[in-house]
Parts: structure tokens; C-alpha cells; sequence
């Protein structure tokens, strides 16, 4: 009776460790295919810009004696691919600097009704080209223990979402809070929305849910994995809410004193 509890017990054992082996596995497979997955929308996202260049100087190069105006044009439209290649690095490189472990957060305390007023004066006349109302409405002061080029990029992308993804006259609104423990950035816009089954997609790298319009307003598909990556390092959470065409709102939560 002994000798069977035992090899029931040791069987049991061995089946543990077998059962965690494999879901490691599983988990290792997983990560293994994200980053190849990555990699490889980098490559081709880096390849796009190059090749429009390469064919805009290619047939520029094919005419013989192009008028002055010809180059010009296909000049103008050889810097915006370069702009865009520029803003694609600028961006992997954003997200590098927040993969890396939670150390590198440079805090200190920052007073974020400012903050938010500078990336809202930024961004005013971009909003306004549009006809865009941008409001800012403050429940209280918020002084806070953040990393504040980190956390001033996590924002700064939601509220320029915000006008890319609206529609001409729509509006932007970005509200502070915040309770004993948190502050709540709030960035409600009247734009296009995001259907609800791909409100969990949007976070992840290179996605987007309209490509040529994303495009069209120099989107990279990075930022919101940007802001992600930084509220989480700040132990914050972020949600979305949206109905498709009745705009969308972002939430981030921030803990008002950093957690190490
Ligand atoms: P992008 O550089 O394309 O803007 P993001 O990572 O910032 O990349 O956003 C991913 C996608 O999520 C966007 O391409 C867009 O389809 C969608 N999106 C983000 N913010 C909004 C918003 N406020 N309203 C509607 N769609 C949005």
C-alpha cells in the first residue's frame, strides 16, 4: 500500500514539472514568434520610404533634361519619405529606450497641469489647422513623481490621436484628476472611433486600424505602444472606450507617487 502511495505521489510530481516545462515552452514559442513578428514589420516598414526614394530618383534620373519644376516636385516628395523614415527610427528607438527595465525611469516630481499645458500649447496649431477645438479642464493641481520626457511622450500621443484620427470642426478634450492615490488623464475626441473588436489590437506594434489613413498623417503604428510601454513602467494602467464614429476616449491612471 506504502509502495503505491509513493510512485502515485513521485507520478504526480513528475507531471508538475513536466506541465510547467511545457507551458514554459509554450510562453518561450510565443515570445519567439513576437519577435521575429517584429522584426520583420520593422524591416519592411524601414524598406517602404526607401523604396518610393529610390523609384522617385530612378525616374527623375530616366528623364532627360527635366524642367527645374519637375525636380522640384519630385524633391519635395523625396524629403517627406526621408521625414517619415526619420520618424519611424525616432520611434523604434522611443521603444527601445522604454523596453528596457524600469530602472531607467528618471524621476522626479512634476507639476502635471503644467506639463499637460505644454503639450497642449505644442499642439494647439496643429489642432487649429483643422478647426479642431482643443480644451483642457482641470479638476485639481496634480504634483506627481513621474519621469516626465517619458510620460510627456505617452501623452503627447494619445492628444495627437486625438486630432489625426478626428474629423475637420470636430473637438478635443483632456481632463485631469486625480484621487488619493492616482491621477487620471482623461482624452475624449470626436473622431472616427475604433470598432470595438479592434480596441485591443491598437497597442500592439506597427498596427493600425486604417492604414492609408494613418499614413496620410505621418502615423508609424508605434505610438500607442509607446505610451503603453510607458504608463505601464509607471505601474499606471490605460483604457480605451470608443463606438465606431463616435470618437474615442483614453484613460491613464498614474500612481501620484512612484512604486519602485
Ligand atoms: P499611428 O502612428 O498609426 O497613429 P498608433 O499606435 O498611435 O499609430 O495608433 C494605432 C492605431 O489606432 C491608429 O492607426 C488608429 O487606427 C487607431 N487610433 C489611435 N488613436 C485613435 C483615436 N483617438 N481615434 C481613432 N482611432 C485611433
Amino acid at each position: 500500500y506504502l509502495d503505491e502511495k509513493v510512485s502515485i505521489k513521485g507520478y504526480t510530481e513528475v507531471e508538475k514539472i513536466s506541465d510547467s516545462f511545457n507551458h514554459l515552452l509554450t510562453r518561450l514559442q510565443t515570445l519567439e514568434n513576437s519577435r521575429q513578428e517584429f522584426v520583420s514589420n520593422v524591416s519592411h516598414e524601414l524598406k517602404t520610404p526607401i523604396t518610393s526614394i529610390k523609384v522617385l530618383a530612378e525616374s527623375l534620373l530616366a528623364q532627360e533634361d527635366a524642367p527645374a519644376e519637375l525636380y522640384r516636385e519630385f524633391m519635395e516628395d523625396i524629403t517627406e519619405e526621408i521625414e517619415r523614415e526619420n520618424k519611424i527610427i525616432n520611434d523604434l528607438l522611443s521603444l527601445v529606450k522604454l523596453d528596457k527595465k524600469s530602472g531607467e525611469l528618471n524621476i522626479s516630481s512634476v507639476n502635471i497641469n503644467e506639463l499637460l499645458e505644454q503639450i497642449l500649447k505644442r499642439l494647439r496649431p496643429i489642432a487649429a489647422k483643422r478647426n479642431i477645438e482643443l480644451v483642457f479642464e482641470s479638476f485639481r493641481p496634480v504634483e506627481a513623481e513621474v519621469d516626465e520626457v517619458k510620460l510627456s511622450l505617452a501623452i503627447n500621443n494619445l492628444i495627437e490621436n486625438a486630432i489625426k484620427y478626428n474629423y475637420d470642426d470636430g473637438w478635443v478634450r483632456v481632463s485631469l484628476n486625480a484621487d488619493h492615490k492616482f491621477f487620471y488623464v482623461k482624452v475624449a475626441d470626436s473622431g472616427v472611433g475604433i470598432p470595438e473588436e479592434l480596441q485591443e489590437s491598437i497597442f500592439e506594434r506597427f498596427y493600425r486600424v486604417d492604414k492609408a489613413r494613418s499614413r496620410e498623417t505621418g502615423g508609424t503604428g508605434l505610438g500607442l505602444s509607446i505610451t503603453r510601454s510607458a504608463v505601464l513602467m509607471h505601474r499606471g494602467a490605460i483604457k480605451v472606450y470608443s463606438k465606431e464614429k463616435e470618437g474615442a476616449t483614453f484613460t491613464i491612471r498614474i500612481p501620484l507617487n512612484y512604486i519602485a
